[in-house]
């Protein structure tokens, strides 16, 4: 019998697996695909942020902070000595209008509670600060600008933390898991992503597709954050020479992965161009659409032990957030199985019992 079998490679499979390698235990880690084609932590757009409302979101994006910048020396191995996220710390920039601005006052409580170190300033200033941006329609805003948030590519990371999992001595094998109980381990954990449900099929996670743009514009902004326009729904931030953007729209039931390309026109461009003016210049160079794991319940992870089986872990359900939140949920986990309680972040609040209570914990601003 296997000591622990994580099922799913991706970005918390791995971290996971980094976790409990470094507390000893034999992790072995199956993957159906290990070129990573739909699985989502290569299609996303690698923002990292602690803009959240639950104190626990908070949390959990300080501690990606923490993290991805020492993984230079934490995550280096003989094979990959200068291990690298490529993080580019521009920030993030949300905009609130009317509709939003209570809720973000409260959120703002939380931020100063777990010391977030964010800046907040009615829509009115905006300019002084972001020369580029039309406020109209805005209540207010908030941002940080101390490389405390900001972006890094999703796949580097995730080959550091693989790379570091093995060289501690998991072992990553090719594999499609029909049933759990096919699964014979002491501890088991399912990081199956959007497909969770294929193997639990009482946890309420589905693919929602989110189709992402690759634009250029003759006007470059390289300092710009990464920028969520609440109002609109659309968000952006510069990729080298160009800059991507989400669409708000996002689908369920699509087993394609083709990008809705008729988005750009009808709603991404014309909110572009309303709060960025430049970006009325805005050439469509590409895109691509990826899903997300959807936690169709409140929009929040789900993370920790099944109640129906003796041996089971899971994380799930992060709406968007699962790249920033790996390393968090990787240690969270570790310290669940290991420990049998949560010993730095506690993460209860996103166990399974308010699923199957069906007691929503919502997040709002899902991006
Ligand atoms: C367009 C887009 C933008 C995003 N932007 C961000 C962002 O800026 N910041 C952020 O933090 N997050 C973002 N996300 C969300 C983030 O990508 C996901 O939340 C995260 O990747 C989830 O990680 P995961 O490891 O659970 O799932 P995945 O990355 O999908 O990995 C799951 C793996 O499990 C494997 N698998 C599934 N079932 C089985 C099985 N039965 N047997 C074997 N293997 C199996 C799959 O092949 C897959 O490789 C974005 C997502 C998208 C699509």
């Amino acid at each position: 019998m296997d000591d622990v079998v994580v099922v799913g490679g991706g970005i918390i499979g791995a971290a996971t697996a980094y976790f409990l390698s470094k507390e000893g235990r034999k992790v072995k880690v199956i993957e159906r695909d290990p070129a990573y084609k739909k699985a989502s932590f290569p299609l996303s757009l690698g923002g990292f942020r602690r803009q959240f409302f639950q104190k626990e979101n908070i949390n959990l994006g300080k501690f990606a902070l923490e993290f991805i910048s020492d993984i230079s020396s934490t995550l280096k191995t003989k094979n990959n000595p200068n291990p690298t996220a490529s993080m580019v710390p521009n920030g993030y920039l949300l905009l609130f209008g009317p509709e939003h601005a209570e809720e973000q006052y409260e959120a703002l409580k939380n931020h100063k509670a777990c010391d977030a170190g964010t800046k907040n300033i009615p829509a009115s200033k905006l300019k002084e600060v972001f020369s580029w941006i039309n406020p109209e329609g805005l209540e207010t805003a908030t941002y940080t600008d101390s490389k405390i948030e900001g972006w890094i590519d999703p796949h580097m990371f995730h080959n550091a933390l693989k790379n570091k999992a093995i060289e501690l001595g998991a072992k990553f094998e090719k594999g499609d898991v029909k049933k759990i109980s096919d699964i014979k381990a002491k501890t088991i954990v399912s990081a199956a992503g959007c497909w969770t449900k294929e193997l639990l099929d009482d946890i309420p996670v589905e693919p929602q597709k989110h189709t992402v743009f690759r634009l250029k514009c003759p006007k470059h902004y390289p300092e710009m954050p990464l920028t969520g326009d609440l109002p609109s729904g659309v968000y952006w931030r510069p990729e080298g020479k160009e800059y991507l953007a989400g669409s708000p729209n996002s689908k369920f039931d699509c087993p394609d992965l083709e990008p809705e390309w008729d988005d750009f026109e009808n709603l991404v461009w014309p909110a572009l161009a309303n709060r960025v003016p430049d970006f009325e210049q805005l050439k469509l160079t590409g895109g691509w659409a990826g899903y997300y794991d959807c936690n169709v319940l409140d929009n929040n992870a789900i993370v920790g032990k099944h109640p129906k089986y003796e041996n089971v872990f899971l994380a799930t359900g992060f709406t968007g957030r699962g790249l920033m939140q790996s390393p968090g949920i990787g240690r969270g986990l570790t310290e669940l199985i290991t420990t049998g309680k949560y010993q730095t972040i506690d993460l209860s609040c996103f166990g399974l019992d308010r699923i199957f209570a069906k007691q929503k914990r919502t997040e709002p601003y899902v991006l």
